[in-house]
């Protein structure tokens, strides 16, 4: 199993040496190496089994820093950066050639974040270089948002955890990039499509799914847990499974079951979307079969959250 800790120096100490390390983000933990360091970036492919068309995420600390990494930061991305970063929002930017192929996938772009975690922040500010770093899980299976879920999953393969205890935003980061100057959503997260729209006006949605997607992260099935996950009006999909085998995921419903998990009772989207990996994580220790889950309604947080339900409930167990 790796340490589990909070010393930044020796978290720094080993990306500076090229081994991985896995960091607390407000979004989840991601499984981090030096973006610069070719070797380290193979390391974080190989960890998590994932495969090489699907580009990473490089985080900095600040928008200066950010700066040394695109060729050019336009005035949309500008605005959404002083607007939300640090924050669940990552900018994809055309790159510098400083930034290898290994890392974007071959894309002539470059997705950049700053998370907003006080350890990581100071972590970031202490290295020269900047962190590659996807969700510290195995390749599509479901994020981690404590420590405990990426030693779970990666513990024998990574040296140190840098425990910043739990998420607090829960799921991943909204990712926008720019095409003929328009901004477009690729993946649904943590800063609503109404928080963009209020900052820069009209956006485009194209998260649309697929088995090879063009801009990975729109992969039809992720999110997945070890269980089968099907969607539906509760009422309904209890008729067809028996409840004393089916996991119930709900936002606020209540089904008096011992295998139910609400994501927030008083149906609170933000604590819905922190309790959400944590839940699907719950269903496999029970004795249960199925994951029988609800979408919430299709607004702010909602719509990050139903894209997750979706997209576990694509999956082949
Ligand atoms: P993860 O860090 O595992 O949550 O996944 C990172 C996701 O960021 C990828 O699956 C892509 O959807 C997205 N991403 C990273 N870089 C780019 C890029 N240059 N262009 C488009 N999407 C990107
Ligand atoms: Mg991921």
């Amino acid at each position: 199993m790796a340490e589990i800790g909070t010393h930044i120096e020796k978290a720094a100490h080993l990306l500076r040496s090229g081994e991985l390390v896995a960091i607390p983000t407000e979004t989840v933990y991601g499984l981090a190496g030096n973006a610069l360091n070719p070797e380290a970036v193979a390391k974080i492919f190989e960890t998590k089994n994932r495969p090489h068309f699907n580009p990473l995420i490089v985080h900095v600390p600040d928008v200066p820093a950010a700066k040394k990494y695109v060729q050019h930061f336009p005035e949309p991305a500008d605005k959404l950066a002083r607007a939300f970063w640090p924050g669940p929002l990552t900018l994809v930017l055309q790159k510098k050639t400083i930034i290898s192929d290994l890392v974007t996938a071959g894309l002539d772009t470059v997705g950049l974040r700053c998370p907003d975690h006080p350890l990581t922040h100071n972590l970031l500010s202490q290295l020269a270089f900047p962190l590659a770093a996807p969700s510290a899980n195995l390749f599509g299976r479901v994020s981690p948002t404590r420590p405990e879920h990426v030693n779970e999953q990666l513990g024998h393969l990574i040296p140190y955890i840098l425990d910043g205890g739990l998420c607090t935003v829960g799921i991943e980061s909204t990712i926008v990039g720019f095409e003929k100057n328009r901004p477009v959503i690729y993946r649904l997260g943590g800063i609503t499509v109404e928080q963009l729209q209020e900052v820069i006006g009209e956006v485009f949605i194209n998260t649309h799914s697929s088995a090879n997607p063009k801009t990975p992260g729109q992969l039809k099935s992720h999110y997945a847990p070890s269980k089968k996950v099907v969607l539906g009006k509760m009422e309904d999909l209890l008729q067809q499974y028996p409840a004393h085998c089916s996991g119930i995921l709900t936002l606020s419903k209540n089904f008096n079951s011992p295998y139910q998990r609400m994501l927030s009772t008083t149906g609170n989207l933000h604590e819905a979307a922190h309790n959400l990996f944590q839940a699907l994580r719950d269903f496999e220790t029970m004795p249960v079969d199925v994951i029988l889950a609800e979408l919430v309604e299709e607004q702010g947080l909602g719509r990050a959250i139903n894209d997750r339900l979706r997209r576990a409930a694509a999956a082949e167990p």
